[in-house]
């Protein structure tokens, strides 16, 4: 009896045995025992830009790999996309990447990467997130500047403080991702969002803010990077004399730059079209000559500000230069205007126009402080000056200079000018 049991016993551990074998071989041809399974087929919901491309390494078991990302037909974006590849961590453990793609008017992609270093139980290790956003039309990847305008990077501070309770160091580093709705903005390992419709004053992204069409400039000029530059600069205007000191540089092949007031754009908003069509170069000389050598940051931003959006509204291009009124800033107003992609720009020769008042005077300080490099101050309020300009463009010609504008003098004369 108690041997016949025995058998029993060992006749059902065989049977058991040989079923569990039966189904665990039957599993392992119909493959859903393939351990990394999870890894390798991943949703594709949410990929809805880019060719999907995977890449998997299961030959070293010391440092698996299974990477999904995609591919456009920008080969700089793909370049980009392989380089952030190339550079993932080499370490022991299972590396998986996987990743979100959005594409916005068939012109902007975004990709979010998503990296995990896994132990052999497919648990988290590490994580990262890559964010990787491109204009397929401009074929570069999108900076801040690309999608914002005015005072964005404050904005961005701002919500960052509001929506993530966190303090960034460092907005203007910040990357971003796009889709339908909103942009959204990362920084050290914290995001925000913007809806498009909330910030239709910041959002200069084609079809999504105010959708500006900027003015075509149709005078553009040569310029001979070797041979000598200067550039002749107006403050507070626009005024009744604006159009014509314009007239002048136009009928001498020549550029000139206004530093204007936003309270005087208004007041002549066609003088300040034909200027951005013509080519001159539009600069932001505050709002009403208030001094913006300040600490109250929201002073400084009202005054400069305040300029962009109407000559934003009116041309759909806005300053790159501001020029302090007196000349007068500190590290505040730097850091304000720097920040938000401006730049400081004072002058290097005085005509003192305002204060002489006189045709031959404001003309022989013009004459006497011209070099290669000179960035020459006057007004285009007074007659005087208007007189004296229509005498000095040729005159300066005559010499072998060529007229710029702000831009350009800083691009190839930058080390000269001494500012
Ligand atoms: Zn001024």
């Amino acid at each position: 009896m108690i041997k016949g049991k025995k058998l029993r016993y060992e006749r059902l551990i065989f049977v058991i045995a040989v079923f569990l074998l039966f189904s665990f071989g039957i599993s392992r041809i119909l493959g859903s025992g393939d351990p990394y399974k999870a890894l390798k087929e991943v949703s594709n919901q949410t990929k809805l830009a880019g060719e999907q491309k995977e890449q998997f390494n299961e030959e070293n078991e010391e440092q698996l790999r299974f990477l999904h990302y995609p591919q456009f037909e920008s080969e700089s974006m793909n370049t980009k996309i392989n380089e952030y590849i190339k550079k993932l961590p080499q370490e022991n453990g299972i590396t998986f990447l996987d990743y979100e793609s959005n594409s916005l008017n068939d012109r902007y992609v975004s990709v979010k990467f998503h990296y995990q270093l896994l132990d052999k139980e497919q648990k988290p290790l590490k994580e990262d997130y890559q964010y990787i956003s491109f204009d397929l039309e401009a074929n570069r990847e999108i900076r801040l500047q690309d999608i914002f305008r005015g005072n964005y990077v404050d904005l961005i501070s701002e919500e960052f403080q509001k929506q993530a309770n966190k303090k960034i160091t460092a907005p203007d580093k910040a990357v971003i991702s796009l889709d339908e709705e909103a942009v959204h903005v990362h920084c050290d390992n914290a995001s925000v969002k913007l809806k498009y419709s909330d910030y239709q004053k910041y959002i200069k992204l084609a079809g999504k803010g105010t959708n500006k069409k900027p003015l075509e400039v149709k005078r553009k000029l040569k310029i001979d990077p070797k041979k000598p530059m200067i550039a002749l600069t107006f403050d507070d205007g626009p005024s009744p004399y604006t159009d014509e000191v314009m007239k002048v540089f136009e009928e001498h092949q020549a550029n000139a730059s206004f530093f204007m007031l936003g309270q005087n754009i208004q007041n002549y908003p066609d003088t300040v079209k034909h200027m951005v069509e013509n080519g001159f170069e539009i600069c932001n000389h505050s709002w009403d000559h208030k001094s913006i050598e300040s600490d109250d940051r929201q002073h400084i931003r009202k005054e400069v500000f305040d300029t962009q959006d109407v000559l934003y509204e009116l041309t759909g291009h806005e300053a790159v230069y501001v020029r302090p009124p007196y000349g007068a800033w500190n590290d505040t107003t730097k850091q304000v205007l720097n920040q938000n992609g401006l730049q400081v720009a004072l002058w290097n020769v005085d005509s003192e126009d305002w204060k002489n008042r006189d045709k031959q005077i404001t003309l022989e300080r013009a004459k006497a402080g011209e070099f290669d490099g000179a960035m020459i101050l006057f007004h285009d309020l007074y007659p005087t000056t208007l007189e004296a300009v229509k005498e000095l463009v040729p005159y300066l010609q005559s010499k072998g200079y060529q007229l710029v504008t702000v831009s350009e003098l800083f691009k190839y004369k930058s080390e000269k000018t001494g500012l």
